[in-house]
Protein backbone atom coordinates (compact mmCIF):
# COMPACT_ATOMS: atom_id res chain seq x y z
CA UNK A 1 0.00 0.00 0.00
CA UNK A 2 1.03 3.31 -1.13
CA UNK A 3 1.53 5.64 2.30
CA UNK A 4 0.94 9.20 2.17
CA UNK A 5 3.15 11.96 4.34
CA UNK A 6 0.39 14.39 5.99
CA UNK A 7 1.61 18.10 6.20
CA UNK A 8 1.23 19.27 9.68
CA UNK A 9 1.75 23.08 10.36
CA UNK A 10 1.79 24.36 13.99
CA UNK A 11 -1.31 24.43 16.16
CA UNK A 12 -3.02 27.16 16.71
CA UNK A 13 -4.39 28.56 19.64
CA UNK A 14 -8.74 28.96 19.28
CA UNK A 15 -8.39 26.20 16.53
CA UNK A 16 -10.75 23.49 18.20
CA UNK A 17 -13.65 25.51 19.18
CA UNK A 18 -16.90 23.47 17.84
CA UNK A 19 -19.12 26.12 15.95
CA UNK A 20 -22.95 25.34 15.36
CA UNK A 21 -24.00 24.28 11.38
CA UNK A 22 -25.08 26.69 9.22
CA UNK A 23 -22.96 29.98 10.73
CA UNK A 24 -20.32 31.74 8.02
CA UNK A 25 -17.36 30.28 8.69
CA UNK A 26 -15.21 32.23 6.25
CA UNK A 27 -13.30 34.31 9.00
CA UNK A 28 -12.76 31.45 10.82
CA UNK A 29 -10.29 29.21 10.46
CA UNK A 30 -10.61 25.82 9.93
CA UNK A 31 -8.69 23.34 12.59
CA UNK A 32 -8.15 20.82 9.75
CA UNK A 33 -8.03 21.41 5.98
CA UNK A 34 -7.82 18.44 3.49
CA UNK A 35 -6.54 19.28 -0.20
CA UNK A 36 -6.17 18.07 -3.39
CA UNK A 37 -8.52 14.33 -3.10
CA UNK A 38 -10.74 13.93 -5.67
CA UNK A 39 -14.43 14.43 -3.30
CA UNK A 40 -16.81 12.37 -3.54
CA UNK A 41 -19.57 14.32 -1.99
CA UNK A 42 -21.93 11.14 -1.38
CA UNK A 43 -24.81 12.06 -3.66
CA UNK A 44 -24.09 10.23 -6.39
CA UNK A 45 -22.68 13.01 -8.13
CA UNK A 46 -19.31 12.22 -9.87
CA UNK A 47 -16.09 13.47 -8.12
CA UNK A 48 -14.73 17.22 -7.93
CA UNK A 49 -11.48 18.71 -7.01
CA UNK A 50 -12.06 20.86 -4.27
CA UNK A 51 -10.34 21.21 -0.55
CA UNK A 52 -12.55 20.30 2.49
CA UNK A 53 -12.10 22.57 5.80
CA UNK A 54 -13.26 20.92 9.46
CA UNK A 55 -14.09 22.75 12.45
CA UNK A 56 -14.36 21.35 15.88
CA UNK A 57 -16.76 18.29 14.40
CA UNK A 58 -18.02 19.87 11.55
CA UNK A 59 -17.29 20.54 7.58
CA UNK A 60 -17.28 24.49 7.79
CA UNK A 61 -15.51 24.63 3.84
CA UNK A 62 -15.57 23.04 0.96
CA UNK A 63 -14.07 24.72 -2.52
CA UNK A 64 -11.65 25.47 -4.61
CA UNK A 65 -10.50 28.42 -2.13
CA UNK A 66 -10.25 26.96 1.02
CA UNK A 67 -8.24 29.19 3.43
CA UNK A 68 -5.04 27.37 5.44
CA UNK A 69 -5.93 25.49 8.70
CA UNK A 70 -4.60 24.64 11.77
CA UNK A 71 -3.25 21.44 10.02
CA UNK A 72 -3.13 20.74 6.53
CA UNK A 73 -3.06 17.14 5.28
CA UNK A 74 -2.20 16.72 1.35
CA UNK A 75 -4.42 13.63 -0.24
CA UNK A 76 -3.50 14.30 -3.72
CA UNK A 77 -4.31 11.08 -5.65
CA UNK A 78 -6.86 9.82 -3.22
CA UNK A 79 -10.07 9.92 -2.90
CA UNK A 80 -12.25 11.69 -0.12
CA UNK A 81 -15.72 10.86 0.85
CA UNK A 82 -18.39 10.59 3.90
CA UNK A 83 -17.46 8.02 6.16
CA UNK A 84 -19.42 4.65 5.05
CA UNK A 85 -22.99 3.95 7.11
CA UNK A 86 -23.38 0.34 7.79
CA UNK A 87 -27.03 -0.01 7.46
CA UNK A 88 -26.91 -3.53 8.74
CA UNK A 89 -24.44 -4.13 11.11
CA UNK A 90 -23.62 -6.61 14.17
CA UNK A 91 -21.23 -4.55 16.18
CA UNK A 92 -23.66 -3.65 19.17
CA UNK A 93 -22.16 -4.82 22.41
CA UNK A 94 -18.35 -5.55 21.05
CA UNK A 95 -17.92 -1.86 20.80
CA UNK A 96 -17.29 -2.25 24.33
CA UNK A 97 -14.77 -4.57 24.30
CA UNK A 98 -12.96 -3.10 21.92
CA UNK A 99 -13.91 0.80 21.84
CA UNK A 100 -11.12 1.15 18.92
CA UNK A 101 -13.67 -0.79 16.63
CA UNK A 102 -10.82 -1.84 14.48
CA UNK A 103 -11.77 -4.21 11.78
CA UNK A 104 -15.13 -1.74 11.18
CA UNK A 105 -12.68 1.84 11.36
CA UNK A 106 -9.85 0.53 8.92
CA UNK A 107 -12.77 -0.69 6.35
CA UNK A 108 -14.14 3.48 6.41
CA UNK A 109 -17.24 2.76 8.61
CA UNK A 110 -17.59 6.04 10.74
CA UNK A 111 -21.38 4.73 11.62
CA UNK A 112 -22.70 1.52 12.61
CA UNK A 113 -26.42 0.69 12.37
CA UNK A 114 -26.86 -2.09 14.99
CA UNK A 115 -29.80 -3.69 16.64
CA UNK A 116 -30.78 -5.58 13.61
CA UNK A 117 -32.18 -8.94 12.36
CA UNK A 118 -34.87 -8.44 15.92
CA UNK A 119 -31.91 -8.66 18.03
CA UNK A 120 -31.00 -5.24 19.58
CA UNK A 121 -29.34 -5.01 23.27
CA UNK A 122 -32.62 -5.49 25.42
CA UNK A 123 -34.78 -4.39 26.71
CA UNK A 124 -34.17 -6.93 28.83
CA UNK A 125 -36.05 -8.81 31.44
CA UNK A 126 -34.06 -8.59 34.92
CA UNK A 127 -32.74 -12.33 34.35
CA UNK A 128 -31.81 -11.61 31.18
CA UNK A 129 -29.85 -8.28 32.06
CA UNK A 130 -28.37 -9.93 34.85
CA UNK A 131 -27.35 -12.75 32.63
CA UNK A 132 -25.72 -10.59 29.78
CA UNK A 133 -23.91 -8.20 32.97
CA UNK A 134 -22.27 -11.29 34.20
CA UNK A 135 -21.42 -13.07 30.91
CA UNK A 136 -19.71 -9.18 29.55
CA UNK A 137 -18.30 -9.20 33.28
CA UNK A 138 -16.89 -12.38 33.20
CA UNK A 139 -15.51 -12.92 29.82
CA UNK A 140 -14.50 -8.84 29.01
CA UNK A 141 -14.13 -7.30 32.17
CA UNK A 142 -17.11 -4.93 30.81
CA UNK A 143 -19.62 -3.66 33.05
CA UNK A 144 -22.98 -4.04 31.28
CA UNK A 145 -25.03 -1.01 33.16
CA UNK A 146 -28.09 -0.32 30.83
CA UNK A 147 -31.14 -2.92 29.89
CA UNK A 148 -32.31 -1.40 26.80
CA UNK A 149 -31.13 0.01 22.93
CA UNK A 150 -31.62 3.43 24.51
CA UNK A 151 -29.31 2.84 27.37
CA UNK A 152 -26.79 1.80 24.80
CA UNK A 153 -26.69 5.04 22.93
CA UNK A 154 -26.37 6.40 26.46
CA UNK A 155 -23.55 4.43 27.48
CA UNK A 156 -21.37 5.02 24.27
CA UNK A 157 -21.81 9.11 24.80
CA UNK A 158 -20.39 8.32 27.92
CA UNK A 159 -18.10 5.83 26.90
CA UNK A 160 -16.64 6.69 23.56
CA UNK A 161 -15.64 4.11 20.67
CA UNK A 162 -13.76 4.98 17.54
CA UNK A 163 -17.17 5.04 15.72
CA UNK A 164 -20.60 6.53 15.37
CA UNK A 165 -23.29 4.25 17.00
CA UNK A 166 -27.03 4.51 15.90
CA UNK A 167 -29.79 1.70 16.61
CA UNK A 168 -33.17 0.04 16.12
CA UNK A 169 -35.10 -1.52 18.12
CA UNK A 170 -35.45 -5.55 17.20
CA UNK A 171 -39.02 -7.17 17.55
CA UNK A 172 -37.39 -10.15 18.50
CA UNK A 173 -36.15 -8.40 21.49
CA UNK A 174 -39.61 -7.26 22.56
CA UNK A 175 -41.51 -10.23 22.45
CA UNK A 176 -38.79 -12.45 24.36
CA UNK A 177 -39.56 -10.00 27.23
CA UNK A 178 -43.38 -9.80 26.65
CA UNK A 179 -44.36 -12.75 25.44
CA UNK A 180 -41.25 -15.28 26.51
CA UNK A 181 -39.79 -18.08 23.77
CA UNK A 182 -43.15 -19.70 22.90
CA UNK A 183 -44.56 -20.07 19.46
CA UNK A 184 -48.13 -17.96 19.97
CA UNK A 185 -49.52 -14.82 18.83
CA UNK A 186 -49.18 -12.23 21.09
CA UNK A 187 -52.57 -11.21 23.41
CA UNK A 188 -53.87 -7.75 22.88
CA UNK A 189 -52.27 -7.28 25.94
CA UNK A 190 -48.81 -8.09 25.30
CA UNK A 191 -49.04 -6.46 21.78
CA UNK A 192 -49.51 -2.93 23.08
CA UNK A 193 -46.79 -3.58 25.92
CA UNK A 194 -44.61 -4.18 22.73
CA UNK A 195 -45.49 -0.97 20.95
CA UNK A 196 -45.31 0.71 24.20
CA UNK A 197 -41.94 -0.14 24.41
CA UNK A 198 -41.28 0.19 20.93
CA UNK A 199 -42.33 3.71 20.77
CA UNK A 200 -40.21 4.52 24.29
CA UNK A 201 -37.24 3.47 22.28
CA UNK A 202 -37.78 5.34 19.08
CA UNK A 203 -38.94 8.50 21.33
CA UNK A 204 -35.22 7.84 22.90
CA UNK A 205 -33.44 7.79 19.51
CA UNK A 206 -33.56 4.76 18.35
CA UNK A 207 -34.11 4.69 14.03
CA UNK A 208 -36.13 2.01 13.03
CA UNK A 209 -37.55 -1.34 14.20
CA UNK A 210 -35.79 -4.83 12.69
CA UNK A 211 -37.21 -8.21 12.50
CA UNK A 212 -34.93 -11.49 12.12
CA UNK A 213 -38.22 -13.46 11.15
CA UNK A 214 -36.20 -17.43 10.25
CA UNK A 215 -34.92 -16.53 14.51
CA UNK A 216 -36.57 -17.35 17.63
CA UNK A 217 -38.20 -15.52 18.76
CA UNK A 218 -38.96 -12.87 16.41
CA UNK A 219 -40.27 -15.21 13.70
CA UNK A 220 -42.83 -16.16 15.78
CA UNK A 221 -44.77 -12.74 14.80
CA UNK A 222 -46.88 -13.32 12.29
CA UNK A 223 -47.42 -10.74 9.58
CA UNK A 224 -50.61 -9.26 11.30
CA UNK A 225 -48.38 -8.25 14.56
CA UNK A 226 -45.48 -7.10 12.51
CA UNK A 227 -48.12 -4.84 11.10
CA UNK A 228 -49.59 -3.15 14.80
CA UNK A 229 -45.34 -3.06 16.00
CA UNK A 230 -44.52 -1.15 12.40
CA UNK A 231 -47.05 0.84 12.62
CA UNK A 232 -45.87 2.66 15.80
CA UNK A 233 -43.59 4.05 13.67
CA UNK A 234 -45.69 5.77 10.87
CA UNK A 235 -45.07 9.19 10.53
CA UNK A 236 -41.34 8.95 11.96
CA UNK A 237 -39.90 8.32 8.68
CA UNK A 238 -37.95 5.68 10.36
CA UNK A 239 -37.89 1.58 8.40
CA UNK A 240 -39.16 -1.59 9.31
CA UNK A 241 -36.23 -3.47 8.57
CA UNK A 242 -36.34 -7.42 8.19
CA UNK A 243 -34.42 -10.33 7.73
CA UNK A 244 -36.98 -12.19 6.31
CA UNK A 245 -38.92 -15.46 7.09
CA UNK A 246 -37.15 -16.99 3.80
CA UNK A 247 -34.32 -15.90 1.98
CA UNK A 248 -34.82 -19.58 -0.45
CA UNK A 249 -38.03 -21.19 -1.85
CA UNK A 250 -40.17 -18.98 -0.25
CA UNK A 251 -38.24 -15.97 -0.80
CA UNK A 252 -41.07 -14.20 -3.03
CA UNK A 253 -43.42 -15.11 -1.07
CA UNK A 254 -41.44 -13.56 2.15
CA UNK A 255 -40.52 -10.48 0.41
CA UNK A 256 -44.64 -10.04 -0.25
CA UNK A 257 -45.20 -10.09 3.07
CA UNK A 258 -42.12 -7.52 4.32
CA UNK A 259 -44.26 -5.04 1.48
CA UNK A 260 -47.37 -6.49 2.83
CA UNK A 261 -46.06 -4.86 6.33
CA UNK A 262 -44.72 -1.61 4.82
CA UNK A 263 -47.81 -0.84 2.80
CA UNK A 264 -50.23 -1.64 5.60
CA UNK A 265 -48.53 0.15 8.04
CA UNK A 266 -47.86 3.00 6.16
CA UNK A 267 -44.20 2.79 7.05
CA UNK A 268 -40.70 2.71 5.00
CA UNK A 269 -39.24 -0.96 4.52
CA UNK A 270 -35.23 -1.96 4.11
CA UNK A 271 -35.46 -6.16 3.10
CA UNK A 272 -31.68 -6.95 4.81
CA UNK A 273 -29.77 -8.64 3.01
CA UNK A 274 -31.75 -9.23 -0.08
CA UNK A 275 -30.35 -12.65 -1.45
CA UNK A 276 -31.95 -16.20 -3.32
CA UNK A 277 -30.14 -19.07 -1.72
CA UNK A 278 -29.91 -21.69 -2.76
CA UNK A 279 -28.89 -23.63 -6.76
CA UNK A 280 -32.82 -23.81 -7.25
CA UNK A 281 -33.66 -20.08 -6.40
CA UNK A 282 -30.81 -18.22 -8.33
CA UNK A 283 -33.92 -17.15 -10.57
CA UNK A 284 -35.31 -15.43 -7.95
CA UNK A 285 -32.95 -12.57 -7.61
CA UNK A 286 -34.75 -10.83 -10.62
CA UNK A 287 -38.59 -11.47 -9.59
CA UNK A 288 -37.28 -10.43 -6.37
CA UNK A 289 -36.29 -6.86 -7.76
CA UNK A 290 -39.18 -6.59 -9.76
CA UNK A 291 -41.68 -7.09 -6.76
CA UNK A 292 -39.64 -4.58 -4.64
CA UNK A 293 -39.61 -2.10 -7.85
CA UNK A 294 -43.26 -2.62 -8.24
CA UNK A 295 -43.57 -1.72 -4.42
CA UNK A 296 -41.91 1.48 -5.15
CA UNK A 297 -44.46 2.53 -7.96
CA UNK A 298 -47.21 2.04 -5.77
CA UNK A 299 -45.70 4.21 -3.31
CA UNK A 300 -44.10 1.79 -0.76
CA UNK A 301 -40.65 3.45 -0.38
CA UNK A 302 -38.59 0.68 -0.23
CA UNK A 303 -35.31 -0.83 -0.70
CA UNK A 304 -33.03 -3.17 0.44
CA UNK A 305 -29.17 -4.31 1.61
CA UNK A 306 -26.51 -6.62 0.42
CA UNK A 307 -23.48 -7.59 1.86
CA UNK A 308 -20.63 -8.29 -0.71
CA UNK A 309 -20.15 -12.57 -0.56
CA UNK A 310 -21.85 -14.77 -1.79
CA UNK A 311 -22.01 -16.99 1.50
CA UNK A 312 -23.87 -16.32 4.40
CA UNK A 313 -23.24 -16.30 8.11
CA UNK A 314 -25.60 -17.38 11.01
CA UNK A 315 -26.13 -20.13 13.75
CA UNK A 316 -25.59 -24.15 12.53
CA UNK A 317 -29.16 -24.39 14.66
CA UNK A 318 -30.56 -22.73 11.31
CA UNK A 319 -30.16 -25.35 8.99
CA UNK A 320 -33.46 -26.38 11.55
CA UNK A 321 -36.61 -24.70 10.34
CA UNK A 322 -37.43 -22.09 13.60
CA UNK A 323 -40.99 -24.20 13.95
CA UNK A 324 -38.89 -26.82 15.59
CA UNK A 325 -37.00 -24.63 18.01
CA UNK A 326 -39.14 -23.01 20.00
CA UNK A 327 -38.77 -22.73 23.72
CA UNK A 328 -35.22 -22.06 23.87
CA UNK A 329 -31.82 -23.98 22.82
CA UNK A 330 -32.69 -26.82 25.56
CA UNK A 331 -35.56 -27.81 24.50
CA UNK A 332 -34.31 -27.49 20.65
CA UNK A 333 -31.34 -29.67 21.54
CA UNK A 334 -33.90 -31.98 24.01
CA UNK A 335 -36.13 -32.31 20.50
CA UNK A 336 -33.13 -33.48 18.57
CA UNK A 337 -33.22 -36.94 20.20
CA UNK A 338 -36.74 -37.40 20.72
CA UNK A 339 -37.97 -40.37 19.28
CA UNK A 340 -41.14 -38.27 18.17
CA UNK A 341 -39.51 -35.81 16.81
CA UNK A 342 -35.81 -36.27 15.88
CA UNK A 343 -36.78 -37.63 12.19
CA UNK A 344 -39.18 -35.02 11.14
CA UNK A 345 -35.60 -32.35 12.36
CA UNK A 346 -33.04 -34.79 10.40
CA UNK A 347 -35.17 -34.41 7.26
CA UNK A 348 -35.59 -30.67 7.38
CA UNK A 349 -31.57 -30.03 7.95
CA UNK A 350 -31.09 -32.62 5.43
CA UNK A 351 -33.43 -30.68 3.10
CA UNK A 352 -31.97 -27.44 3.69
CA UNK A 353 -27.89 -29.02 3.39
CA UNK A 354 -29.27 -30.33 -0.41
CA UNK A 355 -30.95 -27.05 -0.66
CA UNK A 356 -27.08 -25.15 -0.18
CA UNK A 357 -25.41 -27.91 -2.07
CA UNK A 358 -23.81 -30.22 -0.32
CA UNK A 359 -22.76 -30.54 3.70
CA UNK A 360 -19.33 -28.65 2.24
CA UNK A 361 -21.57 -25.78 1.60
CA UNK A 362 -21.75 -25.57 5.49
CA UNK A 363 -18.33 -24.05 7.39
CA UNK A 364 -18.25 -23.86 10.90
CA UNK A 365 -17.04 -21.00 12.48
CA UNK A 366 -17.20 -20.31 16.26
CA UNK A 367 -17.62 -23.16 18.59
CA UNK A 368 -16.38 -23.44 22.45
CA UNK A 369 -12.68 -23.99 23.18
CA UNK A 370 -13.84 -27.94 23.68
CA UNK A 371 -14.43 -28.29 20.32
CA UNK A 372 -12.37 -25.87 18.48
CA UNK A 373 -10.95 -28.79 16.05
CA UNK A 374 -14.72 -27.82 14.08
CA UNK A 375 -13.57 -24.40 13.53
CA UNK A 376 -12.96 -23.07 9.93
CA UNK A 377 -13.86 -26.54 8.76
CA UNK A 378 -16.35 -27.34 5.81
CA UNK A 379 -18.85 -30.08 7.27
CA UNK A 380 -18.66 -32.85 4.72
CA UNK A 381 -14.39 -32.88 4.90
CA UNK A 382 -14.56 -32.82 8.57
CA UNK A 383 -17.03 -35.81 8.93
CA UNK A 384 -14.98 -37.66 6.46
CA UNK A 385 -11.71 -36.87 8.66
CA UNK A 386 -13.53 -38.34 11.69
CA UNK A 387 -15.50 -41.33 10.50
CA UNK A 388 -18.72 -39.88 11.09
CA UNK A 389 -22.24 -39.20 9.37
CA UNK A 390 -22.53 -35.49 8.77
CA UNK A 391 -25.58 -35.72 10.07
CA UNK A 392 -24.39 -36.84 13.04
CA UNK A 393 -21.78 -35.08 13.91
CA UNK A 394 -24.13 -31.80 13.49
CA UNK A 395 -25.73 -33.23 16.18
CA UNK A 396 -22.14 -33.54 18.27
CA UNK A 397 -21.27 -30.13 17.94
CA UNK A 398 -24.72 -28.66 18.55
CA UNK A 399 -25.00 -30.89 21.65
CA UNK A 400 -20.95 -29.70 23.12
CA UNK A 401 -21.77 -26.28 22.34
CA UNK A 402 -25.64 -25.74 23.64
CA UNK A 403 -26.49 -25.35 20.21
CA UNK A 404 -24.54 -22.36 20.15
CA UNK A 405 -22.64 -22.90 16.65
CA UNK A 406 -21.30 -20.29 14.08
CA UNK A 407 -21.68 -21.22 10.54
CA UNK A 408 -21.05 -20.13 7.51
CA UNK A 409 -23.47 -21.32 4.25
CA UNK A 410 -21.75 -21.34 0.57
CA UNK A 411 -25.27 -20.72 -1.27
CA UNK A 412 -25.61 -17.85 -3.39
CA UNK A 413 -24.94 -16.80 -7.05
CA UNK A 414 -22.20 -14.23 -7.91
CA UNK A 415 -24.08 -13.20 -11.05
CA UNK A 416 -26.87 -12.21 -8.58
CA UNK A 417 -24.87 -10.41 -5.60
CA UNK A 418 -23.36 -8.03 -8.78
CA UNK A 419 -27.49 -7.47 -9.66
CA UNK A 420 -28.19 -7.05 -6.25
CA UNK A 421 -25.20 -4.91 -5.53
CA UNK A 422 -25.44 -2.48 -8.53
CA UNK A 423 -29.14 -1.83 -8.37
CA UNK A 424 -30.27 1.45 -8.07
CA UNK A 425 -32.56 0.59 -4.58
CA UNK A 426 -29.77 -1.44 -3.43
CA UNK A 427 -27.69 -0.44 -0.64
CA UNK A 428 -24.35 -2.15 1.04
CA UNK A 429 -24.16 -3.46 4.80
CA UNK A 430 -21.52 -5.64 6.18
CA UNK A 431 -24.13 -7.86 7.70
CA UNK A 432 -20.92 -8.60 10.36
CA UNK A 433 -19.11 -7.23 13.30
CA UNK A 434 -16.67 -6.19 14.60
CA UNK A 435 -13.19 -7.78 14.95
CA UNK A 436 -9.49 -7.08 15.76
CA UNK A 437 -6.63 -9.43 15.20
CA UNK A 438 -5.51 -8.88 19.35
CA UNK A 439 -7.57 -9.23 22.21
CA UNK A 440 -11.26 -11.01 22.30
CA UNK A 441 -12.42 -10.55 19.34
CA UNK A 442 -9.70 -11.90 17.47
CA UNK A 443 -10.92 -15.68 18.61
CA UNK A 444 -13.03 -17.69 16.10
CA UNK A 445 -13.33 -17.93 12.19
CA UNK A 446 -15.81 -15.14 11.45
CA UNK A 447 -17.31 -14.01 8.01
CA UNK A 448 -14.80 -11.88 6.52
CA UNK A 449 -17.52 -9.04 5.86
CA UNK A 450 -16.43 -7.63 9.70
CA UNK A 451 -13.20 -6.87 8.20
CA UNK A 452 -13.91 -6.35 4.26
CA UNK A 453 -17.08 -5.08 2.77
CA UNK A 454 -16.59 -1.88 2.37
CA UNK A 455 -12.91 -2.23 1.02
CA UNK A 456 -14.03 -4.90 -1.35
CA UNK A 457 -16.98 -3.52 -2.52
CA UNK A 458 -14.89 -0.26 -3.88
CA UNK A 459 -11.93 -2.80 -4.66
CA UNK A 460 -13.23 -5.69 -6.25
CA UNK A 461 -17.17 -4.36 -7.17
CA UNK A 462 -15.86 -1.23 -8.94
CA UNK A 463 -12.16 -1.16 -9.84
CA UNK A 464 -11.91 -4.64 -10.50
CA UNK A 465 -15.35 -6.21 -11.90
CA UNK A 466 -16.67 -2.91 -13.09
CA UNK A 467 -20.17 -3.80 -11.34
CA UNK A 468 -20.79 -0.33 -10.49
CA UNK A 469 -19.55 2.92 -10.86
CA UNK A 470 -17.54 4.76 -7.80
CA UNK A 471 -19.74 7.85 -7.68
CA UNK A 472 -23.01 5.17 -7.25
CA UNK A 473 -20.82 2.98 -4.83
CA UNK A 474 -19.97 5.86 -2.53
CA UNK A 475 -23.74 6.78 -2.61
CA UNK A 476 -24.80 3.28 -1.57
CA UNK A 477 -22.68 3.53 2.05
CA UNK A 478 -23.15 7.09 2.37
CA UNK A 479 -25.94 9.44 1.50
CA UNK A 480 -28.49 6.61 0.30
CA UNK A 481 -28.13 4.79 3.86
CA UNK A 482 -28.26 8.61 5.65
CA UNK A 483 -31.49 9.44 3.97
CA UNK A 484 -33.06 6.43 4.94
CA UNK A 485 -32.49 6.56 7.97
CA UNK A 486 -33.56 10.61 8.29
CA UNK A 487 -30.06 12.20 8.95
CA UNK A 488 -30.00 15.07 7.95
CA UNK A 489 -25.99 16.31 8.89
CA UNK A 490 -24.33 12.78 8.21
CA UNK A 491 -23.70 11.09 4.35
CA UNK A 492 -22.77 14.14 2.48
CA UNK A 493 -19.67 16.21 2.29
CA UNK A 494 -21.46 19.75 2.94
CA UNK A 495 -21.28 22.81 4.82
CA UNK A 496 -22.20 22.14 8.73
CA UNK A 497 -22.66 18.56 8.06
CA UNK A 498 -20.63 16.34 10.77
CA UNK A 499 -16.69 15.75 9.70
CA UNK A 500 -17.22 12.06 9.43
CA UNK A 501 -14.62 11.46 6.47
CA UNK A 502 -12.16 8.66 4.42
CA UNK A 503 -9.65 9.40 2.48
CA UNK A 504 -8.88 5.83 0.05
CA UNK A 505 -6.73 4.77 -3.14
CA UNK A 506 -8.77 3.84 -6.00
CA UNK A 507 -6.28 2.04 -7.09
CA UNK A 508 -5.37 0.26 -4.01
CA UNK A 509 -8.52 -0.06 -2.03
CA UNK A 510 -8.99 -3.79 -1.09
CA UNK A 511 -10.49 -6.54 1.43
CA UNK A 512 -7.70 -9.12 2.45
CA UNK A 513 -9.89 -11.09 4.72
CA UNK A 514 -10.75 -14.19 3.72
CA UNK A 515 -13.10 -17.24 5.06
CA UNK A 516 -9.52 -19.27 6.20
CA UNK A 517 -8.02 -16.51 7.43
CA UNK A 518 -10.38 -13.64 8.19
CA UNK A 519 -8.71 -11.62 10.71
CA UNK A 520 -6.95 -8.86 8.57
CA UNK A 521 -7.68 -5.36 7.99
CA UNK A 522 -8.67 -3.49 4.58
CA UNK A 523 -6.06 -2.25 2.79
CA UNK A 524 -5.50 1.17 0.76
CA UNK A 525 -7.84 3.50 3.31
CA UNK A 526 -5.39 6.02 4.87
CA UNK A 527 -7.43 8.30 6.53
CA UNK A 528 -10.62 8.22 8.23
CA UNK A 529 -11.69 11.37 10.62
CA UNK A 530 -14.77 10.37 12.75
CA UNK A 531 -16.63 13.76 13.81
CA UNK A 532 -13.46 15.89 13.20
CA UNK A 533 -11.52 13.68 14.88
CA UNK A 534 -8.64 12.24 12.88
CA UNK A 535 -8.94 8.00 14.04
CA UNK A 536 -6.91 6.21 11.04
CA UNK A 537 -3.88 8.04 9.89
CA UNK A 538 -1.43 6.92 7.45
CA UNK A 539 -3.68 3.67 7.44
CA UNK A 540 -2.86 3.54 11.67
CA UNK A 541 -5.43 3.76 13.65
CA UNK A 542 -4.70 7.01 16.01
CA UNK A 543 -6.07 5.69 19.35
CA UNK A 544 -8.70 8.55 19.04
CA UNK A 545 -12.35 7.84 19.94
CA UNK A 546 -14.52 10.26 18.38
CA UNK A 547 -17.90 8.18 17.55
CA UNK A 548 -20.97 9.43 19.74
CA UNK A 549 -24.60 8.01 19.66
CA UNK A 550 -26.68 9.32 16.71
CA UNK A 551 -29.94 9.37 17.67
CA UNK A 552 -33.35 10.35 15.47
CA UNK A 553 -35.35 12.65 16.22
CA UNK A 554 -38.13 10.90 17.80
CA UNK A 555 -42.16 11.44 17.10
CA UNK A 556 -43.51 8.04 17.89
ZN1 LIG B 1 -29.78 -11.05 9.16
Amino acid sequence: MRRRTFVHTAAVAGAGTLLAPGLAFGHRRADLVLRGATVFDGTGRPGREVDVGVTGDRITDVGTNVAAGAVEIDLRGLALAPGFIDIHSHADLSLLINNKAESRIRQGVTLEVVGQDGSSVGPWSDARFEQTREQYRERYGVEIDFRDPAGFLDRMDRERAAVNLATMVGNGALRRLVVGNEDRPATDEELSRMKGMLRDQINLGCVGLSSGLEYTPSGFADAAELVEMASVLRGTGYPYASHMRNEDDRLLAAIEETLHVGRLARVPVQVSHLKAQGQRNYWKADAALRLIEQARADGIDAHFDRYPYTAYATGLSNLFPSSLRSGGSRAFLLRLRDPDTAARLEKACREKVALLGDWNSVQITSTNDATSWARGRRLGDLARERGVEPYALTLELLEANGGGVGMIGHGMDEENTTKILAHPLGMMCSDGGAYAPYGPLSTGSPHPRGYGSFARLLGHYVRDTRALSLPSAIHKITGMPARKLRMEDRGVIGLGVCADLVAFDPTVVADQATFENPHQYAVGIPLVIVNGVVTIRDGEHTGELGGRAVRGHGGA
